[in-house]
């Protein structure tokens, strides 16, 4: 665990007996401890579900008649108690995988960059996968005793709220983030005063302070500039996730990759690995490097060392999804600093010079390339189609890749209901063991109407859930009737559902199962076998196409020809996420090829039971196998601006109408669609254990960090 100046100055004071809950709180360990949130509802269940699940906006409303309560309640202090012996333990690096297996590096420190992290709702500081997969990549970090810090952004508005109004043009509101009111630490420096650390832009010093999030062993510092120290204009930097012009994207960039750097040497860090989360960091290894010419190093020396220890993964299969920045723009931000790394301007340019069609830029993918070791995309497609897409840094070669598909936290993501079939049916430590494929076979074992009446628990759940939210925005007289059954009232729980949520973005092609509305309207409204369609998902609020297909799909929902049968349930964020990939019946996904990096809902859905009926792109190409799921498109893959809607639209029909729909209604005596329960463990079976971000963290570990880390450990210290 690493020392660092984070007191609990927030905490609320409690009673000896139940003070702890303080610790507790503010450690989102709890997020992934199915007794610790029990715990919370048994705390205060109406708080639970008022504050949505926030235990530290929980403890600070809190009365001193409920603290007195809550001090006599026996039963949930001995739940407090034994919840916190574990964690006490849990706390200690005692058998965990990378410490046992690797002692010699006990004493490395990875520290991993990233511009969002998607911990929990309570944190808004994530918009999508990218987050997803930060927060999960620090919560199994904490389960290995995997050795990480992260470095990000505390944004004072997180990402906003998305409402739809009658006319179903998405409306983004920015909420500021009440700090207070999350599990974030102010981080001290040695004389008690808050730490900050002066980063140049332009010709003016910004102020960075940092903030201290706790993830189980794992400590993540999320920076900030809005206080007194700084001009209005400066506080404004990390306002936002991905808000501003492109200079103010360079300024927060700036902060994120030296800003970074600094608040950790400030807190007396010294990280032998730097893994750079997509590019947004890149600028990290420019200070790398001043540093390291600083004391004495040619330029040249400095860039070899910061190169072996530099960890870069890649997320964005389109030329266009990569930042890149004018050199005018560049050079107000960096003329004092290239001197100081040995260069002039020239070469400082020349380092992530790229051309993009119109001119040189300088791209920030660029330069985490040309300066990292280790490189990697997120998928077997993926690494394949961006090696081919920076040919032109390794004379016309394919870059030098590595591919790391993606996966998910099992712990996070695994519903109750789930966890406890599998504690029966694979043993009461299956999550220790998640990753083994061996252990999954056992999923067999488990009887058909066990498992088939676990998905009908928790797809009940998903419609309370929904109906829910309908009847909150009834009660605050936010949408008449017609809305609300857009937003899902009518939906019938009998019926075979298919989810589609994730970012809206054009080339996820949310509107592709509307191609032919008349058939599509045949499958819906089948009356023997029903189909229903549930979707969310935010657009951009710069993306005016997404912002179109999100109305598109909300005033279908309301066509009354099609029966009720769609549903747009708004504001789709993690909690969301969770009922929809545990509720559903069938994962749909059909992104045109090759753009969808890795995409990890179709893994969450899996692991609850949910079959992927998708597209072979991204990550499910390594998972399919012909009896966990469906293929839309075959195998046959299409080029680029070759029109794969009409033929992928044709596929996904046929699929519907042949195998999907006849699968599902296909029941026993009993009512059980024998053949989908198979399928449904099929897929548990082959997606868990391999598409678990254990698998993943372990691969990174073992063909990044450990090389790195070695490397750093030759090299005499500077
Ligand atoms: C898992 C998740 C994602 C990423 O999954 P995709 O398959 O890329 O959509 C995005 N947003 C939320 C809220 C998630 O939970």
């Amino acid at each position: 665990m690493i020392d660092c100046q984070c007191p609990n100055h927030n905490t609320v004071e409690l009673p000896e007996c139940i003070a702890r809950l303080n610790d507790l709180a503010y450690n989102l360990w709890w997020v992934w401890q199915a007794d610790a949130r029990e715990l919370f509802r048994m705390w205060d269940y109406p708080a639970w579900r008022r504050t949505r699940h926030n235990p530290v906006k929980m403890l600070r409303s809190m009365t001193q008649t409920d603290i007195d309560r809550l001090a006599q309640n026996i039963p949930f202090r001995r739940k407090l108690e034994r919840v916190m012996m574990r964690y006490d333990a849990e706390m200690q690096n005692g058998g965990l995988w990378f410490p046992g297996v690797y002692p010699e590096h006990k004493r490395s420190t990875i520290a991993y960059f990233s511009a969002e992290f998607g911990l929990h709702n309570s944190l808004p500081i994530y918009s999508g996968g990218l987050g997803i997969l930060s927060g999960d990549h620090c919560k199994e970090a904490s389960d290995l005793g995997v050795p990480l810090v992260g470095v990000g952004f505390m944004y004072p508005q997180g990402y906003f709220r998305q409402r739809i109004p009658a006319h179903g043009w998405q409306e983004a509101v920015h909420e500021a983030v009440d700090f207070t009111d999350t599990p974030i630490l102010p981080v001290m420096n040695g004389n008690g005063d808050r730490l900050t650390v002066p980063v140049r832009l332009d010709t003016r010093d910004v102020l960075v302070r940092a903030w201290c999030v706790r993830v189980g062993r794992v400590r993540i510092f999320l920076m900030d500039t809005d206080f007194e120290a700084n001009a209005p204009w400066d506080r404004e930097l990390t306002a936002r996730l991905y808000g501003g012009d492109q200079e103010m994207r360079l300024q927060q960039e700036v902060i994120l990759g030296i800003g970074g750097l600094r608040v950790l040497r400030a807190l007396g860090l010294q990280p032998t690995v730097w893994h750079m989360n997509e590019g947004h960091s890149a600028f990290l290894v420019l200070e790398r490097i001043r540093e390291l010419v600083q004391t004495g190093m040619t330029y040249e020396q400095a860039h070899q060392a910061a190169f072996e220890t530099s960890v870069f993964t890649t997320h964005t299969p389109v030329p266009a999804g990569h930042d890149a920045f004018p050199f005018n723009l560049v050079e107000r931000y960096f003329w004092h600093f290239w001197d100081d790394m040995g260069l002039d301007r020239e070469r400082f340019m020349q380092l992530a010079a790229h051309h993009d069609g119109w001119g040189n830029n300088f791209n920030m993918t660029v330069l985490a390339m040309r300066n990292s070791r280790y490189i990697n995309g997120v998928s077997k497609i993926h690494t394949a189609v961006s090696g081919k897409m920076w040919q032109n840094l390794w004379s016309g070669q394919p870059a030098p890749m590595i591919s790391i598909t993606n996966g998910i936290h099992t712990p996070s993501w695994v519903s109750g209901e789930i966890d406890r079939l599998l504690d029966r049916h694979l043993g009461p430590d299956w999550l220790q063991h998640h990753d083994d494929p061996a252990l999954w076979q056992r999923v067999y074992d488990v009887p058909d109407h066990e498992l088939w009446n676990v998905k009908q628990d928790l797809k009940r759940k998903m419609f309370s859930f929904i109906w829910d939210r309908a009847r909150q925005r009834w009660i605050e007289g936010e949408a008449d009737a017609t809305q609300l059954l857009a937003s899902g009232t009518m939906l019938d729980p009998e019926a075979l559902t298919i989810g589609f949520a994730r970012r809206f973005a054009t080339y996820k092609r949310a509107t592709l199962v509307f191609r032919d509305l008349e058939r599509l309207k045949r499958i819906l409204l089948d009356s023997n076998r029903p189909v229903q369609l549930i979707f969310a998902g935010k657009a951009h609020p710069a993306d005016e196409p997404a912002k179109h297909l999100i109305q598109q799909v909300v005033n279908l929902a309301k066509d009354h020809q099609l029966g009720a049968r769609i549903a747009f349930v708004q504001d789709y964020d993690m909690n969301l996420a969770r009922y929809l990939v545990q509720g559903v019946d069938v994962w749909l996904n059909n992104p045109r090829r090759p753009y969808e990096a890795s995409g990890t809902s179709g893994q969450k859905a899996a692991l609850n039971g949910t079959l992927n009926l998708s597209v072979l792109d991204g990550w499910w190409p390594e998972a399919y196998d012909g009896d966990n799921g469906w293929a839309i498109g075959g195998r046959n893959h299409r080029d680029e601006g070759e029109d794969q809607d009409a033929p992928d639209a044709e596929s996904l029909y046929q699929l519907l109408e042949q195998e999907v729909v006849p699968l599902f209604y296909q029941r026993d005596a009993d009512g059980i669609p024998r053949g989908w329960v198979q399928a449904m463990k099929e897929s548990m079976r082959t997606v868990s254990p391999a598409f678990s971000l254990r698998r993943m963290l372990k691969e990174y570990t073992e063909r990044a960090y450990l090389p790195a880390a070695r490397a750093a450990a030759a090299r005499p210290p500077a």
